[in-house]
């Protein structure tokens, strides 16, 4: 890990602002720039038009609330400190209708610390054992707009008085700022008829969140938590990288689509630069007969539906990797 390590470090360091952090800003605020043709396309009658107001509407969420979100809670967005903070707390909280601490809490402290470890990180918040697999994988996820601002409600009670105030007012501020302007943009009459846009535009990508978020931890080695492995075996066993899709690299980032293992090794990069080093790490994790897991998105979606009991239900077993450390 420490040469692999090494490596990375001298390709960041010998890598502009631009590579590091200039093309995912970029990306986001493309996203950004993009919201007021969105609003304006949602207030046409015409099918065709309104339709192509969802499709950009609901592209644009995607890239603020997954990859913002995402790069965000892990403070890559800005090497300040107290940019980090606030970014974290703009995109998790105004855009994603989420609690920052508790997002970076369980995305950041156990989801990466505790990568597959049975009890900790091993993705079981993604798990609803009791839906039956055509809902769970493809129907459920329509109502992650809703659930995402009431779970996080229910977990102000372990904030403080003050952080909870601001989260909530935070969430407020971004659900009610995108309804006025449906409102008064788009020119819709009806709350009802706002609201329900609303949802339609942020559930656009609920199923690639929902699935990307199974796919590349349920099913690979899991380890017991009295027997972890060291951190390279559990980043190369315990995560999978999908292949590059244009519109998912686009959306979710790089570093949740084909560079998830580069991710899981060093979540401090960015989408760019975890694209940047994959030829590095994978070249290297294969000399070292290290496994580098990828599969496609339809062979993952396959899979889960055929073995949904065994991977969603039933509790995965322990892989034992102490015999090749
Ligand atoms: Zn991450």
């Amino acid at each position: 890990m420490m040469e692999l390590t090494r490596l990375v470090q001298s390709a960041v360091s010998e890598s502009s602002w631009w590579e590091r952090q200039g093309i995912d800003c970029t990306i986001l605020a493309s996203a950004f720039l993009s919201l007021p043709a969105g609003f304006l396309l949602l207030g046409f009658s015409q099918p065709l038009l309104f339709a192509l107001g969802v499709i950009l509407m609901g592209t644009a969420h995607a890239v603020i609330t997954v990859k913002g979100t995402h790069l965000a809670s892990h403070g890559a967005l800005s090497e300040s400190r107290d940019w980090a903070e606030f970014w974290a707390m703009f995109f998790i909280e105004v855009c994603g209708s989420f609690t920052a601490e508790a997002g970076i809490q369980a995305h950041v402290k156990i989801h990466h610390a505790h990568t597959n470890i049975i009890g900790l990180g091993d993705s079981s918040t993604w798990r609803i054992p009791f839906l039956p697999r055509f809902i769970y994988l493809f129907l459920a996820p329509l109502a992650v707009p809703v659930i995402t601002p009431l779970v996080a409600l229910g977990l102000l009670k372990d904030q403080s008085p003050g952080g909870a105030l601001r989260t909530v007012c935070m969430i407020a501020l971004g659900i009610y700022s995108q309804y006025w302007l449906l409102l008064h943009i788009s020119g819709f009459q009806c709350p009802s008829s706002a609201l329900l846009c609303m949802l339609l535009c942020r559930a656009l990508f609920s199923l690639p969140y929902i699935h990307v978020n199974i796919f590349q931890h349920i099913g690979l080695s899991m380890f017991s938590p009295n027997h972890r492995p060291k951190r390279i075996y559990q980043m190369t066993h315990g995560v999978l990288n999908l292949p590059r899709n244009p519109l998912l690299d686009w959306t979710f980032g790089h570093s949740l689509i084909s560079c998830h293992v580069e991710h899981h090794l060093f979540p401090f990069l960015s989408d760019n630069m975890c694209l940047k080093v994959k030829p590095m790490v994978s070249k290297f994790l294969r000399e070292k007969r290290l496994p580098y897991q990828e599969d496609t998105y339809l062979s993952r979606l396959h899979l889960f539906f055929n073995r949904y009991q065994e991977l969603m239900v039933f509790a995965p077993p322990i892989t034992d990797l102490v015999g090749i450390q």
